[in-house]
């Protein structure tokens, strides 16, 4: 039977979330600096960076093209940006921290005096240190972004300033990659790729994904996985425009954010609360110990676009500390010094691990459903090693395959891993008690 039984990966086709961890920061350190946003030559870059990891498929959306009730935006590149204080000196300059330019801000050259451009400037409310991240993508506007202490110690007095950006017809660009496995459903895989140099949130969840799709490309699957990369709610829903028609074959799907910060996992469920990946990474949250796991709610991130109304998508959002619950969310306190290899490694191996779960979890059919089959004939009672929880784990399989429950059903119910309710299900069928569904 088992040479029948259709691929699934295993935790042997994974590298340690040690050495994945350090795979992943590496990554990271390279995305940084890069000057990305919902559209642009900083997200063909960062595409580029991943090319050897992963093999990605670019798609480009013209301006003006109409996506669902959203039309996609012009394209928005940067070469420098500068405030000069009239004496020759770069008193915010963008080369130091591309956070200081508002995101999306129009090309502009002029003299003026600080009080009019105070109206131009961002400082983060709380934290004087800090330069915030802000953007402007709908709006049309221009503005820097400063450290409060910065702004503080411009004198009065007129200052020069200069944005040398093109906001223009172009496009917006995603890129996916594709892991065929025996079936045609899918598992997909989503993140933003519009941040600019913040760690934790954006580049922490590039260079998760790109590292899992490197792995997924060398292990024998059964479904088929698919990895999307593209710019916050534009990107989705671009997408989910353009595949509108084969949205069924997708059957699992997370978002992944901030992946990289020491903060407990959190799993925000799909709209419907109760789909199989809801049930997954449950399951597998409570194995792992400490986590939290929350309903949905139409806020946050890209799970919003593929959990409206007329999608519906099975998508739940796995993330460490989420978004903007992390100290130094959207400012230049989200560094390389906030994510850490080894909180990066337990992601992947999390991701890894609902992938696997996802894999092996199955329904099926008691043969002997009459009483109970009797176990020592066949070599299965007493017989397995380890004792009671084995035991236990095939009265469990044999109870609840009954057709209404599967794997992760029998595991959340008997309170065993799922690891063990499943060996427990190989012996089961390898004995011919169990059939699947
Ligand atoms: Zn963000």
């Amino acid at each position: 039977m088992a040479e029948t039984r259709p691929a699934a990966l295993t935790s042997a086709d994974a590298p340690t979330p040690g050495t994945a961890g350090d795979e992943i920061y590496e990554l990271l350190r390279e995305l940084f600096p890069i000057c990305r946003s919902i559209s642009g030559d900083g997200v063909r870059q960062t595409f580029e960076l991943l090319a050897p990891y992963l093999p990605l498929m670019l798609s480009e959306v013209p301006t003006g093209t109409q996506v669902f009730d959203w039309t996609v935006p012009r394209e928005w590149n940067i070469r420098d940006a500068w405030i000069d204080d009239g004496d020759g000196n770069r008193v915010v300059d963008f080369r130091a921290s591309n956070l200081h330019v508002l995101g999306y801000s129009t090309p502009v050259r002029t003299k003026l005096p600080l009080a009019e451009l105070r109206e131009h400037l961002f400082t983060h409310p709380t934290e004087p240190d800090w330069i915030p991240f802000r953007t402007s993508y709908y709006n049309e506007n221009w503005g820097f972004c400063l450290a409060t202490r910065q702004l503080d110690a411009l004198p009065d007095g007129e200052y020069e300033v200069c944005i040398d950006s093109t906001l223009e017809d172009g496009s917006i660009s995603y890129a996916e990659a594709v892991f065929p496995g025996e079936l045609d459903d899918e598992i997909l895989v989503t993140t933003y790729s519009c941040h600019p140099s913040l760690a934790n949130d954006n580049c922490s969840g590039i260079a998760l994904l790109a590292v899992l799709g490197k792995y997924l490309a060398d292990s024998s699957l059964r479904y088929t996985y698919r990895l999307l990369f593209s710019p916050g709610s534009i990107g989705p829903i671009s997408w989910l425009a353009a595949n509108e028609g084969r949205l069924d074959r997708v059957k699992h799907g997370l978002v992944a954010s901030c992946v990289g910060d020491p903060g407990r996992p959190t799993y925000k469920q799909s709209r419907r609360g109760d789909a199989e990946i809801d049930r997954a990474v449950a399951s597998v949250l409570r194995q792992r110990g400490d986590h939290e796991v929350r309903p949905f709610v139409p806020l946050g991130g890209d799970e919003r676009q593929f959990n409206s109304p007329g999608i519906d998508l099975p998508v739940g959002a796995l993330s460490r500390t989420p978004a903007n619950e992390f100290r130094g969310y959207h400012s230049s306190a989200d560094n390389l010094d906030l994510v850490r290899p080894d909180a990066l490694g337990d992601s992947f191996d999390l991701y890894w691990t609902v992938f696997g779960v996802l894999e092996r979890n199955r329904r099926f059919e008691n043969l002997n459903p009459k009483g109970e089959p009797q176990l020592g004939k066949r070599g299965l009672y007493r017989a397995i090693a380890g004792g009671t929880s084995e035991e236990e784990a095939l009265l469990w399989v044999l109870n609840l395959s009954d057709g209404g429950h599967d794997l992760i059903d029998i595991s959340d119910r008997s309170g065993l891993p799922f690891e063990t309710i499943h060996e427990a299900s190989d012996a089961l069928e390898a004995a011919t008690l169990l059939q699947p569904l």
